[in-house]
């Protein structure tokens, strides 16, 4: 299997599967700098004013956090997602993340993802 990235949080992780016993190790871990993490708000806040979400990609993005272990529902339209590392301030609402284009899913969860 071809190793693949996964970013939780303030880490990236590195991991690939064991041909043997099938399971799962990670090869690499590091930390998210601060400067990756702006360029990354930056180009999801970019992305928003440049583009659109389509109606169904944004469904599957509720539903994915509407069940999520991460999400944090504070109120009908202030979830916060406890698994990406951002602070809870209102752009980090899931509800504005949904509708950037270049937002994603720090587990993946959003599949489909345009
Ligand atoms: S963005 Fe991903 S990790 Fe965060 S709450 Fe939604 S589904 Fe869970």
């Amino acid at each position: 299997m071809k190793p693949f990235k996964l970013k939780l949080g303030d880490w990236k992780y590195e991991l690939t599967q064991d041909p043997t016993s099938g399971e799962l190790c990670v090869v690499g871990t590091q930390r998210v700098g601060v400067v990756e993490k702006a360029v990354e708000y930056v180009k999801a806040e970019v992305s928003g004013v440049v583009a659109s979400v389509p109606l169904v990609q944004l469904e599957v993005r509720k539903a994915a956090c509407d069940t999520c272990e991460g999400v944090t529902k504070q109120a009908e339209d202030k979830w916060f997602c406890g698994k990406c590392g951002c602070p809870r301030w209102d752009r980090s609402r899931l509800q504005v993340k949904w509708e950037m284009p270049g937002a994603t899913c720090p587990l993946g969860k959003w599949t489909g993802n345009i």
